[in-house]
């Protein structure tokens, strides 16, 4: 992907807990787009990890490292991402998330979560960029994420990179016995190649349905939770959205760890020459 100026907004697979100690395509990725990307002036994380009735923001002036697993190796539990916060923007997503009309909380405790601090550990290692999270409503539904991703849209414009955190897959019940870099099997491709091409074809209407029209939907997102952060950062590239694919692979087989960057069409066509697809959808405003 040739990366425009303004930030894309992107949606990371953040895999196991164990993602930034065992060499996998993934963690190279990650390793990777941290050094291409322009530098933000901050960053917020939708991440499936952080669940809440009604949308939040977390504004604290130094993020804790929270260790929300359990049974993973002693090493894992000492790796820290201490990042400053950012309350001045938590204030400022919280705005413009009001004036979509959603109720949204501020959270003036919470640190990161692995699903936050896992891929900046490997993007950003220094820890020197302020964070912030934005939590996720699973009983909502695509359409009510999409909504809250493009209420924040204008913070790509101001330096923010927008990322949502989770899996392209995640059946968890399937992936004991597997190494990290075993490969999928068809039921996971097959969903995983339906929703690429959606994606990359702009087709948010059928993405807003993909529970209904996907092959095994249900059985690679037995609940959606890890899904729901896509929809944030597809939301935050706008209505004229642009979708690229900027990794695909597989760990323990059944977890698929691709990552899209979304831009604006007018920032896509600038600087990848094409047309943007034409993006069709039915969510309508906030
Ligand atoms: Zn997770």
């Amino acid at each position: 992907m040739t990366l425009p100026k303004t930030l894309p907004s992107l949606f990371l697979s953040h895999g196991a807990p164990t993602l930034p100690l065992i060499d996998t395509p993934a963690r190279d990725f990650l390793e990777q787009i941290g050094r291409e990307l322009a530098r933000p002036k901050a960053i917020l994380v939708a991440s499936a990890h952080w669940e809440t009735a009604q949308p939040a923001v977390s504004a604290v002036e130094t993020n804790e490292t929270i260790h929300d697993f359990f049974g993973f190796p002693r090493p894992l539990y000492d790796l820290r991402y201490d990042a400053p916060g950012s309350p001045k923007l938590a204030g400022r997503a919280a705005e413009l998330l009001h004036a979509a009309g959603f109720a949204c909380n501020i959270d003036r405790r919470r640190g990161l979560d692995h699903g936050a601090w896992v891929p900046l550990l490997l993007m950003y290692p220094q820890a020197d960029i302020p964070v912030l999270q934005l939590s996720i409503q699973p009983h909502a539904g695509p359409g009510h994420h999409l909504r809250l991703g493009r209420a924040l849209a204008p913070l790509r414009d101001e330096g923010v990179l927008i990322i949502g955190s989770g899996s392209f897959t995640h059946d968890l019940s399937e992936f004991r016995g597997h190494g990290p870099n075993d490969p999928a099997p068809a039921w996971v491709d097959s969903f995983s190649d339906w929703f690429d091409a959606r994606l990359t074809g702009g087709r948010v209407d059928e993405l807003l349905d993909y529970r209904r029209l996907a092959p095994f939907a249900a059985k690679n997102h037995p609940t959606e939770e890890h899904l729901l952060p896509l929809y944030v950062a597809l939301g935050a590239a706008g209505k004229t959205m642009r979708a690229e694919r900027l990794h695909a692979s597989a760990t323990y087989s059944v977890i698929r760890m691709d990552a899209y960057g979304f831009t604006d069409a007018y920032d896509a066509q600038r600087f990848h020459g094409g047309r943007p697809a034409a993006v069709t959808d039915d969510v309508g405003h906030a």
